[in-house]
């Protein structure tokens, strides 16, 4: 098992709830247990869909997801009591770094629920901020651009970044979570196998 003790500690620190897993599927089934008819919005997330979230909890939640129900369910997804996402990058030192190119998967984040999940593989950790923002800029910006064929730079090498001006470039925003947002609870979940991009 990967040593997460120290991102936990440091998350734990920042104010988040934070709960570590051995593979995805327990994880899933926490948030199958946890999750009970409430309004569930989605980010785009290569992670959760790995997971299957989104067919467990629609047995009985409502559920919002644009990968599922299209590009109207987006402002639906940023109404629901809770949401979910993943993260491009994790410092070891406790942020968490997204980039968007629509901008409901960030925004998502930030404000508008009762509770946020935050599901994030050990791929996406890194040793300190500078590397997690390296991290979503050149390594999972470009593969994203790759899966959506987008005509990009990056998309074309995936090796790096170019902060490309074409009109399909995907990342037009980047955040970084410091901290829980105030009034919205916010809870990780660390899970021991590689997940999304
Ligand atoms: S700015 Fe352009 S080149 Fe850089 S990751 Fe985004 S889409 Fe790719």
């Amino acid at each position: 098992m990967s040593d997460l003790t120290k991102v936990e500690k440091n998350l734990r620190d920042r104010g988040y709830t934070v709960r570590t897993f051995a593979t995805a599927a327990e994880a899933a089934a926490y948030l199958d247990a946890s999750i009970d008819g409430a309004s569930v919005g989605f980010g785009g997330s290569a992670t959760l869909k790995t997971m299957g979230v989104y067919e467990k909890l629609a047995s009985h939640n409502t559920v919002h997801w644009h990968w599922v129900g299209g590009p109207q369910e987006r402002l639906a997804a940023m109404q629901a009591d809770v949401y979910l996402s993943s993260v491009n990058a994790l410092a070891e030192t406790g942020e968490m770094v997204n980039i968007d190119g629509v901008g409901n998967r960030v925004a998502g984040t930030l404000f508008g629920h009762q509770k946020v999940y935050l599901v994030v593989g050990r791929n996406k950790l890194t040793a300190t901020y500078d590397e997690a923002v390296w991290r979503a800029r050149n390594v999972a910006a470009p593969q994203r651009a790759f899966q959506l064929g987008a005509k990009t730079p990056c998309a074309r090498k995936q090796d790096r970044c170019y902060d490309c001006k074409s009109p399909e470039r995907v990342c037009r925003a980047m955040v970084t979570l410091w901290g829980p947002m105030m009034d919205m609870e916010t809870e990780v979940l660390l899970i021991d196998e590689d997940l999304g991009l």
